[in-house]
């Protein structure tokens, strides 16, 4: 299984999961031409994509989504919730499909198990994909880690969580107070520190791969994301998980998630 993303931020979000010629894209808030070029200068063939997936209606998610569903004749999948709230924003589209978190469903060989996430808009998802031996767990735009979020990750070879803004940066930057309050609560981003403090309770899991994902441009850093991450992973005696940094103007990937024994397989073989 591969993943590329796209671009990562809330200047726009795009993220392809590859695997045995099917690919499906989690959001698309960039233009088709980029979504086009960026997989092209991956490796990876447009053409092979089989549909797009919506975490949920913010612009930085949809806002390439209509050309980018018609360019490539993709159907939206989507929660209704969220099919309601796109509805008058993405023009004619090839095909919209209601999905519901809790419930899989198939895509070609991808199985798709979409789960809800807190954050403020209609109904959000975060989506966890398999092939039937790796599984990728995608959770960002999320304000706490609930317990659905949390059982997704657990089982995942490739976590893609949110490490959205260092707290300290967010309190003393120049975002209005509403704004801030809006990031920091339940229903905002992650700070690194809590999407840090998640890490320790995959440490014991499959996780072989990790990439830090929606980081703020104004109120975080490359580095204090990835010590942040680095720091609760040496901890927990995982340095050896591979850890990746998503940006918002270049893209990352594609990433071979590898599919490591758990200790349970450890013990059987
Ligand atoms: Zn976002
Ligand atoms: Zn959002």
């Amino acid at each position: 299984m591969r993943v590329a993303v796209l671009a990562s931020g809330s200047s726009g979000n795009a993220i392809v999961v590859e695997s045995n010629g099917t690919a499906v894209l989690v959001d698309a808030g960039i233009s088709g031409k980029r979504v086009a070029g960026a997989m092209d200068s991956a490796g990876l063939t447009p053409e092979t994509l089989s549909a797009v997936l919506v975490t949920h209606e913010h612009s930085d998610h949809i806002s390439g989504l209509g050309p980018v569903a018609r360019r490539f004749c993709l159907p939206i999948y989507a929660t209704s919730g969220t099919h309601a709230a796109i509805d008058g924003r993405v023009g004619t589209c090839p095909d919209r499909v209601a999905i519901d978190a809790g419930r899989r469903f198939e895509i070609g060989d991808l199985t798709v198990a979409p789960f809800s996430v807190s954050h403020d808009c209609a109904d959000p998802v975060g989506y966890s994909i398999s092939d039937g031996t790796s599984t990728v767990a995608i959770a960002t735009d999320l304000g706490v880690v609930g317990r659905s979020v949390r059982r997704h990750l657990e089982m995942a070879d490739c976590v893609v969580l949110e490490f959205n803004h260092d707290e300290g940066m967010l309190v003393d930057g120049t975002y209005p107070w509403p704004l801030k309050r809006r990031i920091m609560s339940n229903v905002g981003h992650l700070s690194n520190v809590t999407a840090a403090q998640e890490l320790l309770r995959l440490a014991d899991g499959p996780m072989s791969t990790l990439v830090l994902a929606h980081l703020s441009q104004e109120n975080n850093t490359p580095e204090l994301a990835a010590a942040s991450a680095a720091d609760v992973l040496d901890r927990a005696g995982r340095a050896d998980v591979a850890v990746h940094i998503a940006s918002q103007g270049e893209a990352l990937g594609p990433i071979e998630v590898e599919r490591t024994c758990s200790a349970s397989e450890t013990a059987k073989a």
